[in-house]
This record gives structure tokens, sequence and C-alpha cells, in this order.
């Protein structure tokens, strides 16, 4: 993860604190340095921007040529500035809500939206003790709703009875209706996902969210998809509004542009990022424990 990135980073700071004395020229060239490291990570342009003007006007603030160790002082601002654009608090799910606590999966087909899915059910399930009730809501895909019937088998999480010719808002009723018929905690609702984003597509999921009003909308997107997945988590914020995000492949994700983007371009919080094909490969995502690891 953010292997590049931390190489590059790791090479361009310890060049600055070896120095001893920097000068306004030294910082500003590692500065466009660090830029280009960013760029190269596929951080989006303006974010990229913004951390750079951001750190520099924090180190001509406190004077840092002046200082003592100016270059522990520009890597110390670097990583308070990472921190603060991967959004300051890790942020988790939140079931502070009636039960049923309704949830909603959205994202493009493909996201790994149902593999993340049973992931949070299982963590829910075996991690918090909560009894949970995942529905798959999508219509047109039979195998997506055998899909998620199989991954309940396999996580021991129940899985709503399949009634063919229902529609997705009929599925969510039914869904919150055996949730509160059978004491369960929390509903995960998996929405179906369409190839691109289409309006038919948010449209569907629309109104599922006015039917069943759910306490969190969770995004779904691929971290291999880079900026592509900024996008697709801007558009489905745009139309649904996204209470937090989930990104997933982040296990063979060498650049990190999408998970240091997201918060930045979007505003919303990274909940969790899947980091692997098994049920427990999911992880929180804390801003300043991967700041600490991509300055090593
Ligand atoms: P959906 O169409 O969005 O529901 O996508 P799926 O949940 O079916 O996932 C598609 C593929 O991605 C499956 O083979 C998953 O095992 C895989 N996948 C999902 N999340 C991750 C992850 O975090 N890491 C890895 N390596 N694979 C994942």
């Amino acid at each position: 993860m953010f292997d590049a990135l931390t190489d590059r980073l790791s090479g361009i700071l310890d060049r600055l604190t070896r120095r001893g004395a920097l000068t306004e020229a030294d910082v500003a060239e590692a500065m466009r340095e660090v830029r280009r490291a960013l760029l190269e990570a596929d951080v989006a342009l303006d974010v990229a921007r913004t951390f750079i003007d951001r750190v520099k006007e924090r180190a001509v603030g406190v004077d840092v040529v002046k200082s003592v160790t100016p270059g522990q002082m520009v890597v110390k601002i670097v990583h308070d500035e990472l921190v603060a654009m991967l959004g300051a608090d890790a942020q988790t799910i939140s079931l502070a809500a009636a039960a049923p606590v309704p949830i909603l999966m959205v994202g493009l087909q493909g996201s790994g939206k149902t593999t993340s899915t049973a992931k949070i059910a299982y963590r829910f399930t075996n991690r918090d003790r909560r009894k949970v009730l995942m529905a798959s809501l999508d219509t047109r895909r039979p195998a997506a709703m055998e899909q998620l019937a199989t991954l309940g088998t396999q996580t021991g999480v129940a899985t709503l009875p399949i009634v063919p010719g229902q529609s997705a808002v009929q599925i969510a009723r039914r869904a919150m209706e055996a949730g509160r018929l059978g004491g369960y905690d929390v509903v995960l609702l998996d929405t179906a996902g369409r190839t691109t984003l289409d309006e038919a597509l948010m449209a569907e999921v629309a109104e599922v969210k006015r039917a069943v009003d759910p306490h969190e909308v969770l995004l779904v997107a691929d971290a291999l998809t880079g900026q592509d997945a900024v996008v697709t988590a801007r558009a489905f914020d745009e139309a649904l509004g996204v209470t937090g995000i989930v990104l997933t492949r982040l296990d063979g994700d060498g650049r990190g542009g999408a998970a240091l983007s997201m918060r930045a371009v979007t505003g919303k919080p990274i909940k969790l990022v899947g980091v692997g094909e098994k049920f427990d490969a999911l992880d929180e995502f804390d801003p300043q424990r991967i700041a600490n690891r991509i300055l090593g």
C-alpha cells in the first residue's frame, strides 16, 4: 500500500533532514518534488496543489529556515497536513439509531459491494455481537442475489429469503419488516450495481433510500480505479447523499491516489477499507496511522 509514495517521500524528506541548515529555495524545491510524488501516486491535481500550498504557508508561518532543525520541522508539517488531507480522525459506521438500523450499500458493479456487505455483516456479528440481516436488492441479476445468499451461509449471517418478482423497494421494505419482526439490530441492504453511472440506477437507489430512510449510505469504490473511484464517489454523493466510503482492494493498490484524494475531493470520510478477499480483510481507515506509514 502506498509503496511508491512512501519511497519517494522518504527520499525527499531524508535529504532535507540531513542537510542541517535550509534556505527558502531548498524548501521550495523539496515541495516541488513532493508535489510530483503526489501526482505520480495519482492524487487529484487540486488536492496535491492545496496540500503543497498549505505546507508552504505553514513553513513560512513558523519560519522554518530559522529553526534549529528545519528539516524535521518540514517533516512534521508534511505529516500534519497529510493527516488533515486524509480526514484527521478515524470514522466508523454508526449504529446509533433505533433497531433495526438500516444501512444502504451503493456503488458500481464489480466495486466489491457484495463482498464488503458480507464483510461488514461478519464484523458486526462476530466482533460487535449484533444480530444482522442482509438483503440483496439486485432484481436484475439473480446471480447477485444468490452470491449474497452464499456469502450469508459462509459467514453465518442471515439473508432475506429471495422472492422473485419483487421490486427493489418492495424487497427493502420486506427486509425492514423482517428485521423488526426478527429482532435484528442491523439490516444491510445491498443495492444493485451497474457497470457505469446511469440515471436509472440512481433513481432506483434514491427510491429505496426514501422508502427505508437509511442511517448510513455507504459508497463502495475500488481503489485500483484511482481517480475514477473519486469521480464515482462524488456522483453518488450528489445523487444520493453518502455518509461514508468503503474503499476496496487497498491490498493491491501500490499508488494510493483514491485513498489519498477521496476525503479532500468528496468531503466524505473513508470509513472502512477492504484489504483482501477474506471476510475479515476489512480495516478501519485511520488518517494518523496511514500518515505514519507513508512517512515511515
Ligand atoms: P460487486 O459487483 O460490487 O458486488 O463486487 P463483488 O463483491 O462481487 O467483488 C468483486 C471481486 O472483488 C470479488 O472477486 C471479490 O472477492 C473481490 N474483492 C472485493 N473486495 C476486495 C478487496 O478488498 N481486496 C481484494 N483483493 N479483492 C476484493
